[in-house]
């Protein structure tokens, strides 16, 4: 039987309604040729890619706390994509009808933890992957199709645009992305995809609210930065 994302049951306010049960986070790396050269990657030589942050890392809009071994917190704005079907070594055509939603979320991301673990050669999920790193609307219900209706996503640090971009603007496109993964891994209903950063990552400090929104889409992304657990 098809997975499938009734619209009638999102409520206002929800972080994944309870139809949308979330499988996995599935991350996008490098999926915007400006947010590639800004941290010093040729977009031309080195492809996206893609890793996971755990279920754990999910948080709705509110209060972000600063995890306290970090001191270099930086936001990462990405457009989300539901899946409400699944499948290995998908189609383009395939992977357009996997898309069952959409969201906007933040990739709450340790730049110096990540650092030390590349230099290390060590995993990200500290850096990546920590309780509350991946803050987001509630999930829309829509098909591909409807991408068409979204535009331009903003994020907005104390007041002032920070990142501004749109989904045209990825290297891999939605269906490519998926195709991608599922050479990899069997895609499921539930997986939540980031899609990857545009330009203009930056840090955070305590006391700091970020605003995300995007053209077409009802739900806007407010989060108030802190230091400690509250
Ligand atoms: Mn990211």
């Amino acid at each position: 039987m098809p997975y499938q994302l009734p619209c009638c049951r999102l409520r206002d306010g929800e972080l994944l309604p309870d139809y949308f049960r979330p499988v996995r986070i599935i991350c996008i790396g490098r999926n915007y040729a400006d947010h590639a050269r800004e941290m010093g990657h040729d977009p031309a030589q080195e492809p996206p890619f893609f890793f996971f942050k755990p279920i754990t890392a999910l948080a709705r809009d509110g209060t972000f706390v600063m995890p306290s071994y970090s001191r270099e917190v930086h936001y990462e704005l990405e457009l989300l994509i539901a899946l409400e079907q699944g499948g290995r070594n998908l189609s383009l055509q395939q992977a357009k009808s996997c898309v069952g939603g959409f969201g906007l979320g933040l990739d709450m991301t340790c730049r110096d933890i990540q650092r030390q673990a590349k230099e290390a050669g060590r995993p990200w999920e500290l850096a990546k992957g920590f309780d509350g790193s991946a803050p987001c609307t509630a999930i829309a219900p829509g098909s591909f199709d409807d991408l068409d209706s979204l535009g331009t996503m903003t994020l907005k640090r104390n007041g002032e645009v920070v990142q501004q971009s749109h989904w045209r603007d990825m290297i891999w496109s939605i269906p490519e992305l998926l195709q991608h993964i599922s050479h990899h891994i069997a895609l499921q209903p539930g997986d939540l995809i980031f899609t990857g950063t545009p330009a203009g990552v930056g840090p955070v400090e305590a006391g700091d609210r970020l605003e995300a929104r995007m053209e077409g889409f009802p739900k806007s992304l407010l989060l108030q930065i802190t230091k400690e657990d509250i």
